[in-house]
């Protein structure tokens, strides 16, 4: 018994097999069991679902919580209807300009989502909910007021009128196309850039996404699918009314998608599935919906705060380990990738000032690195230098100074656009996104390198294709290059603490930087991981990128470096080459002022 549904378990085609059995169960079903009341309910479901996989992009996996999708719903069910009826248009430009419109306003609702905290933010969707209600009853001219929208006609290909159980299958197939493109576009640099938006900006900066780029994609895209939703809700309803779209109707899909599993795939499936299977209870308790929503919501998160799915991947991976069945995926096989040579980046500082407050964490700084050499950063700590890499990297804002990255002035650049100019870094604390894999995290990394579009990535077009597989070969060439190739696909945050310095030194090389700043990558590491480290970093500098390194350990130093920058108090002590400076005088006491000795391993 145990062994057949071992063998079961490890067949590989299970989940695909599954899923295209329900697909065929559900195109067939209405032949079957197709009732009135039946196809309208399951076609009503099927677009609630689209509406709840477009939040779920936003909210599940951009973290930006809209309480405003509601309203989007309305606006593309408003636009599809007036158009059909006062302006006779067929169905099909109406549905474009529903999702056109939706995704219109989802832009400009979207506008104060960069300088608000999500939660501000989510009161600013809530009041444009409200407006829009509001402007449903009246703007009475536009909107009929009341009364709604009568007769929407059925959509018509070819001279033929969907019937109720066309609209169905074309619901349903709506549904399985968004899904998979879905899937696809999250298997993509864009999901995962969206994922490092929402667990770790500064990791996503790093490695090239703006911010800004990425949450206005993510809620125009969401948008859109909430305008074309709400084209099928006009035409499947055939009569629309502002009480179609009540306040809590927003609440509602957000609630769907906790229940499903925000930030999984199957999360609105499995969510409007449930909400649906009691339909008749939700009816009943019509007054009583917002409690029985609050009290779900409440159970929820104490008994299973991943919703439905992430409760059931739970007992999956509890059901494979009784099995003594592997839970972490097989690594993906790529072909064999080069280590390409990178052209070291000339990097300049030239009088560059901080003051935080009363704290001048740098002064009037000098740094000059030429291409392809390794520079260090050395000083006691507080000494600037963390705040001397942020400069370079765009996270602080110059107070005074210049920056020039191969001549180019970057000092007033954002972070994102400093990453695509080719500046890598890592990270004093590692800024890995831990719910992804390894592989993902250094996958992260390609974000600039790859440059197909993200239609061209929810389609899986050939050239997007060959893109992705392209750096899958890199990514899987700098984890062995970095030694966590056997640790691909486990989680990042499962890693020690070492090994995540590893895999982000890997993520900034995916990248291909001119320039490569490290920030303290010996902290942590064993010792053999330290001779490991110090192996690395010559190879990097024989891959030709230039490699500013912060680092305390002055033995790593001596052996990796050409240069050395000693800062005091965020002045420069000395610059030159590494036995000159340690044997400064003013460097020595520096150090013995912060209790460390020179040439002393651990310091
Ligand atoms: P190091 O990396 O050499 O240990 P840092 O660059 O982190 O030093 O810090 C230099 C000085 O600047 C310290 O006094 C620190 O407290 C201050 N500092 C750094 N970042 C900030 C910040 N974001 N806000 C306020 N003070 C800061
Ligand atoms: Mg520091």
């Amino acid at each position: 018994m145990a062994s057949t549904l071992r063998a079961l378990l490890e067949w590989p085609h299970l989940r695909r097999g599954l899923l295209i059995g329900l697909c065929v169960v559900l195109y067939v079903a209405p032949l079957a069991v197709g009732t009135e009341y039946r196809l309208f309910i399951a076609t009503q479901m099927g677009v609630y679902i689209l509406v709840a996989i477009g939040l779920n992009l936003l909210n599940g996996y951009g973290g930006q919580v809209s309480l405003g999708h509601g309203a989007l719903v309305a606006i593309g069910a408003y636009a599809a209807a007036l158009t059909m009826v006062d302006l006779h248009w067929s169905f099909w430009p109406a549905a474009l300009l529903a999702m056109v419109m939706a995704a219109g306003v989802g832009l400009l609702m979207a506008l104060p989502a960069f300088r608000l905290s999500t939660w501000y933010f989510a009161l600013i969707t809530l009041g444009f909910a409200e407006v829009i209600a509001g402007l449903l009853t009246e703007w009475r001219a536009l909107t009929h007021g009341f009364a709604g929208v009568v007769g929407i006609p059925a959509p018509k290909a070819f001279g033929y009128a969907f019937t109720a159980r066309d609209l169905y299958w074309f619901v349903l197939t709506l549904v399985v196309l968004t899904l998979v493109g879905m899937a696809n576009l999250l298997n993509s640099r864009f999901g995962r850039a969206l994922v490092a938006v929402r667990d770790n900006p500064v990791a996503a900066t790093a490695s090239g996404v703006s911010l800004v780029r990425i949450k206005i994609f993510a809620f125009v895209l969401s948008a859109a699918v909430a305008g074309l939703a709400g084209a099928l809700f006009a035409v499947q309803k055939t009569v629309i009314t502002p009480e179609d779209f009540p306040a809590d109707f927003s609440v509602f899909f957000l609630l769907v998608i906790v229940l499903g599993g925000s930030g999984r795939l199957a999360g609105p499936v499995v969510g409007a599935l449930v909400f649906f299977l009691v339909p008749e209870l939700l009816t009943a308790l019509q007054s009583w919906r917002l409690l029985i929503y609050g009290g779900a919501l409440l159970l929820l998160m104490l008994y299973a705060p991943h919703g439905l799915v992430g409760a059931a991947e739970g007992l999956w991976k509890k059901l494979r380990a009784r099995l003594g069945l592997p839970n972490i995926p097989p690594t993906p096989v790529a072909a064999d990738a080069p280590i390409r040579a990178i052209d070291g980046a000339q990097l300049s500082v030239r009088d560059v000032s901080k003051r935080f407050g009363g704290v001048a964490a740098l002064a009037s700084v000098d740094l000059d690195v030429a291409p392809g050499v390794t520079h260090a950063i050395v000083g006691p700590n507080g000494s600037g230098k963390t705040t001397l890499l942020n400069m370079i990297s765009g996270y602080y804002r110059v107070d005074q100074g210049a920056i020039a990255v191969e001549g180019r002035r970057t000092e007033n650049l954002a972070p994102h656009a400093i990453a695509r100019a080719g500046v890598g870094r890592t990270f004093q604390t590692p800024r890995l996104l831990p719910h992804l894999s390894v592989l993902e995290n250094v996958l992260l990394g390609a974000f600039t390198a790859e440059k197909h579009s993200w239609l061209s990535a929810a389609l899986a077009l050939p050239a997007a294709r060959r893109e992705q597989q392209a750096s899958l070969a890199e990514a899987l060439r700098y984890l062995e290059f970095v030694g966590l190739r056997e640790r691909a696909m486990e989680l990042a945050g499962e890693l020690p603490h070492g090994q995540q310095r590893l895999a982000e030194i890997a993520r900034a090389l995916v990248g291909r930087p001119k320039l490569l700043m490290l920030d303290e990558p010996a902290a942590g590491l064993s010792l053999a991981e330290l001779d490991r480290l110090g192996e690395l970093i010559a190879a990097i500098r024989g891959i030709g990128a230039t490699v500013v390194i912060v680092e305390h350990h002055l033995e790593l130093v001596a052996d990796i470096c050409s240069r050395v920058t000693a800062l005091e108090r965020g002045a420069v002590l000395a610059s030159g080459a590494p036995q000159d400076v340690f044997s400064d005088q003013a460097v020595v006491s520096a150090y013995m002022g912060a209790h460390v000795r020179i040439g002393e391993k651990g310091a």
